[in-house]
């Protein structure tokens, strides 16, 4: 653990919690030093009170962790948070207050104006917004988020077209893994044989929040100004593990041929030229977007774990007749759309300076 970033997991016995365990062990960086979850775990060994629902073995490094209360006392210099939405606003805000730097997955402030809502890749300038953050709760404490897991994969696929031709108008369907709803989830009764139209406050949050993170930043003191295209979302809970699946109908503000729209995606390097590849980020896949052009491809089952699920895989580009083009996208929902989303902001708050 020497030299490395300690840092403190809560809500560590949850279905994105265990992604973190998974995807830390061994990092080169950050090394688990805490574990906190409800109290019906507290107290307890993290081995006792976790049942390990990953392929493989429960890391040995945090067997032994006893499991701790989300409060801030634990012994760390970063948290990682997964905690459920409803407590994570009030939680998060006192490691906040106490100083600590928080690197969230909730919903709790993604929206909040001087709350970077991060994806390296896209909008990494955002994090100018941490200066106004901290002058405003007086103090070195922060609190950086990550999308939603469906809105990081539409933002990603966004954000060279937004660049390249601009947009004018998107409409998002998705179908998405019951995994997505934590454990133990959508009830088995409900999504065998079925597909439920209906995910609470999903299509909110993707419609606004894909238009701050493609927004731009005006000044450190609270100002992204949002994008301003039309955006309507529409989602479904369906019978997969583990992978969202969005199709994508999008209006360009230029006009585009078939092979610039796939040349943008197949292209798609981080939009700042020094971020984050140059950085060499860790968990920052090879190839962000993987363009196929198979044309059943991708699938959950096939696909979601391209680049260690850090990558998006899109296929079935084709001129629309009603919007300009459509496309299918794809990532992995606990990966890109969780805990490695939330690892990656972290490596590069890291090399930027900003967790020291
Ligand atoms: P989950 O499987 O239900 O896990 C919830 C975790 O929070 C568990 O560790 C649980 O501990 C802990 N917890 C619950 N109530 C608590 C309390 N009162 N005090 C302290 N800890 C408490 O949920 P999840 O899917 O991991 O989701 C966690 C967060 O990530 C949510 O905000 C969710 O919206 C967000 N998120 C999830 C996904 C996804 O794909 N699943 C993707 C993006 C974002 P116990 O084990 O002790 O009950």
């Amino acid at each position: 653990m020497k030299d490395k970033l300690r840092v403190g997991i809560l809500g560590a016995t949850g279905t994105v919690g265990q992604r973190f365990i998974e995807l830390l062990d061994n990092h080169p960086q950050f090394a688990v030093a805490a574990v906190a979850a409800s109290d019906r775990s507290q107290g307890k060994t993290y081995a006792e009170a976790c049942a390990w629902r990953l392929a493989g073995e429960m890391p040995e490094a945090v067997r032994s962790l006893i499991v701790e209360a989300p409060e801030p006392t634990l012994d760390c210099d970063v948290v990682f948070s997964s905690l459920p939405g409803d407590m994570a606003r009030e939680t998060e805000s006192r490691f906040r207050a106490a100083g600590y730097k928080v690197i969230s997955n909730s919903s709790a402030f993604r929206m909040d104006a001087d709350v970077p809502l991060l994806i390296p890749e896209v909008n990494a300038e955002h994090l100018a917004l941490i200066e106004g953050q901290t002058a405003r709760h007086d103090g070195e404490g922060f609190i950086v988020t990550n999308p939603n897991c469906s809105t990081i994969m539409l933002a990603l696929a966004l954000a060279p077209l937004d660049k390249t031709f601009g947009i004018e108008a998107v409409a998002v369907t998705t179908m998405q893994a019951v995994s997505g709803a934590g454990y133990p989830g959508v009830a088995s009764l409900d999504i065998m044989d079925n597909v439920v139209p209906f995910i609470a406050g999903e299509e909110e949050k993707m419609e606004s929040e894909t238009l701050k993170i493609l927004g731009r930043l005006n000044d450190s003191r609270g100002g992204i100004e949002a994008a301003d295209f039309a955006i309507s979302a529409q989602c479904h809970r369906v019978a997969v593990l583990d992978g969202h699946l969005a199709a994508v109908r999008v209006k360009l503000k230029q006009r585009a041929a078939l092979e610039d729209v796939r040349h943008a995606f197949d292209s798609f390097t981080a939009l700042l030229p020094e971020l984050p590849r140059e950085l060499k980020l860790h968990s920052a896949p090879e190839k962000i977007i993987i363009v196929r052009d198979e044309p059943d491809r991708p699938q959950p089952r096939l696909d979601r774990d391209a680049g260690r699920g850090m990558s998006i895989t899109i296929g079935r580009v084709q001129p629309d007749a009603v919007l300009d083009y459509r496309f299918v996208c794809l990532s992995h929902n606990t990966i890109r759309g969780a805990a490695g989303a939330a690892i990656l902001n972290a490596e590069l708050l890291a090399a930027t300076g900003r967790l020291s």
